[in-house]
């Protein structure tokens, strides 16, 4: 006897939707699956290829457990299909038992401050994109400048910062493409100020992403004394937390 097969539609086939697959076809239940994965771009695996950055290949590595799962042959992939200009709702809704949307983030979060818009000023999604060879981003980046402040310090600000920092050589052992070695090559950054909105202990990456930070090749890094200085919040945050501390 055959059975008609459960058809499941997932859209973005990074991370989250290639994962998404993976479970559902290990998951126990007695449906015949067809899992269909739609992706945008020509290349899978999102943010992992285009957004995390080429001297973290430990990381960029989950992109082999991802070709695992997409070699095994029980998951079909259509890239170069857009959700909502290639495909919609209503062709998939006709066509399959359940649609996942697992589109990731794409875009910087807007900055409401003055002058946010004024001539060299950017996105890091677009800088990121850029220094992971987006297909969507130009190839040129205009490295101008010898001083950058990176606004924010979480762990994107800290990748951001690093890729700046570095001689462009030492990355010549990472995927980076060639455009983007030359860009980084002929870059003129002397400075890198991060600016945090609160303190240390409200700092978003962690202590081993900072330490990175300290072993790139001629860079010093300067801390002011006066940001050690903690209110009762900050107090109360290093307590709380080892990695904090
Ligand atoms: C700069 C940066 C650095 C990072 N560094 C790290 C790190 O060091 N370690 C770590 O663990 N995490 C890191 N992350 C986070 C990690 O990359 C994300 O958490 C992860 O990629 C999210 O997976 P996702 O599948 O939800 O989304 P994404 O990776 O964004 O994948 C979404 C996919 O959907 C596709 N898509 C979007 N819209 C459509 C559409 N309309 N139709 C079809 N397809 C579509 C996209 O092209 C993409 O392939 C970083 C993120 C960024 C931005």
């Amino acid at each position: 006897m055959t059975t008609t097969p459960f058809r499941v539609a997932i859209i973005g086939a990074g991370p989250a939707g290639i994962y998404a697959a993976d479970l559902l076809t290990k998951a126990e239940h007695d449906l015949d699956l067809s899992i269909d994965l739609f992706e945008r771009l020509p290349s899978p695996f999102g943010l992992v290829r285009y957004g995390v950055a080429p001297d973290h290949p430990r990381i960029k590595g989950i992109i082999n457990a991802l070709i695992k799962v997409l070699d095994r042959g029980d998951i079909r992939l259509f890239s170069n299909v857009e959700y909502g200009a290639d495909i919609s709702l209503g062709e998939l809704t006709d066509r399959y038992d359940a649609v996942i949307f697992s589109t990731g983030c794409f875009s910087d979060a807007p900055l409401e401050l003055p002058g946010i818009d004024l001539p060299g000023s950017y996105g890091a999604a677009d800088f990121v994109n850029w220094y992971d060879a987006h297909p969507d981003v130009d190839q040129t980046w205009p490295l101008e400048a010898e001083k950058v402040a990176v606004l924010g310090n979480g762990n994107v600000a800290l990748d951001v910062a690093r890729v700046l920092a570095k001689q462009a050589d030492d990355l010549h052992t990472t995927e980076i493409p060639d455009h983007v070695y030359e860009g980084l090559k002929s870059s003129r950054v002397t400075d890198v100020h991060i600016f945090g909105r609160r303190g240390p202990a409200q700092a978003k990456f962690t202590p081993l992403e900072l330490r990175e930070l300290g072993q790139v090749a001629d860079v010093d890094i300067i801390v002011y004394p006066e940001d050690f200085e903690f209110d009762q919040g900050s107090l109360e945050a290093i307590e709380s937390s080892n990695q904090v501390k």
